[in-house]
């Protein structure tokens, strides 16, 4: 420290913050910077000592390891960190998947929580974003059902035809989704627990539920 300091040259954080102390030390001192052995009886030196052992010893003391000067980096930026980076990768996979995800743009936020749902609702979430539930476009193509139409009479029973359009159940989905008539873009925004209170109400998946 005091070679560097004397070399007039500043490189790192803890020579400036160390340059800064003795100037303004020395704006009401005379002061002399001086080498002195380490652990040999020097009060200042001693005291020193003590207040780092002090320190570390403390139970809320973050301990760090690896080379010195140790810079101290917040919990909480550390876990900021880690999340986007398991993001980044979430989406890499997404990206990468050769399943088709015609119902969802890209991840779910969130969708972790999927898993702690019932098994209830966790089949009524598949199949809502897989598409492939049991509606009659699905069931026809299958042959478990004699058309892929709604009841409805305007188009074909699909995933976003039930939860978004069909007029059959615009009371559910004012209720439940808060909207009469929507486009497809709401299942990816709407909340989980909303869908699967809408599919619940509209008892269609119901016989594939029991
Ligand atoms: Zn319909």
């Amino acid at each position: 420290m005091i070679t560097a300091l004397q070399s007039g040259c500043i490189t790192s954080r803890i020579l400036l913050d160390g340059h800064d102390y003795l100037q303004r030390l020395a704006l009401n001192n005379k002061v002399v910077v001086e080498w002195i052995p380490g652990h040999a009886g020097h009060s200042g030196n001693e005291l020193a000592d003590e207040l780092a052992r002090k320190y570390t010893r403390g139970d809320n003391v973050p301990r760090a390891y690896g080379p010195e000067p140790i810079v101290p980096i917040a919990y909480a930026v550390v876990r900021e960190n880690v999340k986007k980076g398991l993001d980044k990768r979430h989406q890499e996979i997404w990206r990468n998947s050769k399943i088709k995800h015609k119902l969802i743009p890209g991840p779910l936020k969130g969708t972790g929580t999927v898993v702690k749902k019932s098994r209830l609702a966790t089949r009524i979430l598949t199949y809502v974003y897989s598409g492939h539930a049991p509606l009659n476009k699905y069931l026809y193509r299958i042959g478990l059902s004699d058309s892929p139409s709604c009841k409805c009479g305007l188009d074909d029973e699909t995933v976003v035809h039930h939860i978004c359009e069909c007029p059959l159940f615009i009371r559910q989905r004012l209720v439940y989704l808060y909207e009469g008539i929507a486009n497809k873009g709401m299942i990816a925004i709407a909340q989980q627990s909303d869908l699967v209170a809408f599919i619940m109400a509209s008892k269609r998946f119901s016989r594939s539920l029991e």
